[in-house]
C-alpha cells in the first residue's frame, strides 16, 4: 500500500520513498512507491508531473491500493529514490480545485444544484451543474465566491467518525467506500473529496466565470481561477489597451467606439450599394436598342453586385454575360438569355475556360480561371 503524503500535506513538495516495484508498461515504466506525494488524477484534478531521482513522471494513476508513477526511466526496487513534484501546477491545480469546491458549495446552497461534472483543462476550468442559472445569479454567485476568498478562510480537511458523518450535511459526488474524507470552507462549503486544496482560502486569488452554456439539462461555468485568473485578465488587458490605441478611445469605451464604427461601415456600404446601382443602370443605358450580345467587364463587384448587373443588361440585350475579376484571380459571371440556351452553353464555357457553376435558364453562375481576351475569343466565335 502506498502512504499517501499529500493527504496529510498538500504543501509538501520533496520526499523519500523506498521503491517497491518497477515494470515496463506501454506508456513508460510503472513505478510504485511505499509513499508519494504525487497527487494521481482523480476527482477532475489531474496527476501530478516531475521527477523521481533522474526519471521525469510523466502521469500519475490510483490504482486502489497503490499509486503509479508512469516514468521514462525504470528505477531499481529496493532503492531509495527523492522525488519531487512540479509545484507550479499542483499549486494551480490546488487553486482550482479549491475555487471550484466554493462555486459548487454556494450554488448548491442557494439554488439546489449538484456539481455533474468538473475539468481542470490547459486553459480554464468547467463546472457543470444539474440546473440553469440567469446571468444576474451567475454574477451574485461569483461575488459572494470571491467575498469568500477575501475572507482568507481556513480550509479543513478530515476524516470525521462514522457518527459524525451521519449528522453532517456534505455533499458527495457519488458513493463512496472506506474512510471518508470531508473537505470544509465554512461559510461556502462542505464536501467530500480526496483532491488537494489549499489552507486558506486568500491563497485561491481571483474566482472569475467568462462563459456559461447549456449543458444537459442544467448549466457548464467555464472559468479562470487563481494564477490563471491573473493570466486571463493579463491577456484581456493587453488586447483592451492596443484596441483603445487603434480607436483613440480610452479602454473603458472601446465596445461604444466598435459599436460606432460598425454603424459607418454600414452607412458606407449603403452608399456603396446606392453608387453601384446607379452605375449599373447608366451602363444598361448605354447598351444600344435591338442589342443581340453584350460581353461586359466591370471590376471588383461580388457576387450579387455581378448578378444584379447581368439583370439589368439582359433587360437591353438578347444575350447578357457580365464578368468582374482579374487575368490572375480569374472572373466571376453571371450569364442570362431568354433566346439561347444558357444551361447547355455554360457546361461548354466551363469545359473551355477552365470554369465550375451552372444553373437553370434563363441564368447561369460560377467563375472562370482565364484571362479576359480568352474569354471574349469564346464569345466572338458564338452567334
Ligand atoms: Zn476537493
Amino acid at each position: 500500500m502506498t502512504d499517501r503524503l499529500y493527504d496529510k500535506d498538500a504543501y509538501l513538495q520533496e520526499f523519500d520513498a523506498e521503491v517497491l516495484s518497477c515494470a515496463e508498461g506501454k506508456k513508460g515504466y510503472e513505478i510504485v512507491l511505499d509513499r508519494t506525494a504525487f497527487f494521481p488524477e482523480g476527482g477532475g484534478q489531474p496527476a501530478d508531473r516531475g521527477r523521481l531521482d533522474g526519471a521525469e513522471v510523466w502521469d500519475v494513476r490510483d490504482k486502489k491500493e497503490y499509486v503509479v508513477h508512469i516514468c521514462d526511466k525504470p528505477l531499481e526496487p529496493g532503492s531509495t529514490v527523492h522525488g519531487k513534484i512540479d509545484w507550479n501546477r499542483r499549486f494551480l491545480h490546488m487553486q482550482q480545485h479549491s475555487g471550484e469546491h466554493i462555486l459548487s458549495g454556494i450554488i448548491h446552497r442557494r439554488f439546489g444544484y449538484d456539481n455533474i461534472g468538473f475539468h481542470m483543462g490547459k486553459d480554464f476550468v468547467t463546472v457543470d451543474f444539474s440546473g440553469l442559472l440567469s446571468e444576474e445569479q451567475i454574477e451574485e454567485v461569483e461575488k459572494e465566491a470571491n467575498e469568500t476568498v477575501f475572507a482568507n478562510r481556513e480550509i479543513r480537511a478530515e476524516y470525521p467518525t462514522g457518527r459524525e458523518l451521519a449528522s453532517l450535511e456534505y455533499r458527495s459526488k457519488k458513493e463512496i467506500e472506506g474512510n471518508i474524507r470531508i473537505v470544509t470552507v465554512p461559510g461556502a462549503d462542505i464536501c467530500a473529496c480526496c483532491g488537494t486544496h489549499v489552507r486558506r482560502t486568500g491563497e485561491i486569488g481571483p474566482i472569475k466565470v467568462i462563459a456559461d452554456e447549456h449543458y444537459k439539462s442544467g448549466i457548464r461555468l467555464i472559468l479562470e481561477i487563481g494564477w490563471k485568473a491573473l493570466e486571463d485578465y493579463d491577456r484581456k488587458h493587453r488586447n483592451a489597451k492596443e484596441i483603445s490605441a487603434m480607436l483613440s478611445v480610452p479602454p473603458e469605451t472601446i465596445a461604444e467606439a466598435v459599436e460606432k464604427q460598425q454603424e459607418q461601415i454600414q452607412t458606407l456600404k449603403n452608399a456603396n450599394i446606392a453608387l453601384k446601382q446607379k452605375l449599373f443602370i447608366k451602363l444598361a443605358e448605354e447598351i444600344a436598342e435591338g442589342s443581340r450580345k453584350e460581353i461586359l467587364f466591370q471590376e471588383d463587384l461580388n457576387s450579387v453586385e455581378v448578378r444584379r448587373l447581368a439583370d439589368l443588361v439582359s433587360e437591353k440585350t438578347e444575350f447578357a454575360a457580365v464578368f468582374s475579376g482579374s487575368d490572375e484571380e480569374g472572373y466571376k459571371y453571371v450569364i442570362c438569355s431568354n433566346k439561347v440556351d444558357v444551361s447547355v452553353l455554360g457546361k461548354d464555357f466551363n469545359r473551355a475556360l477552365n470554369g465550375r457553376g451552372g444553373g437553370k435558364n434563363p441564368m447561369i453562375q460560377g467563375s472562370v480561371q482565364a484571362s479576359r481576351e480568352e474569354i471574349r475569343k469564346y464569345f466572338a466565335d458564338r452567334p
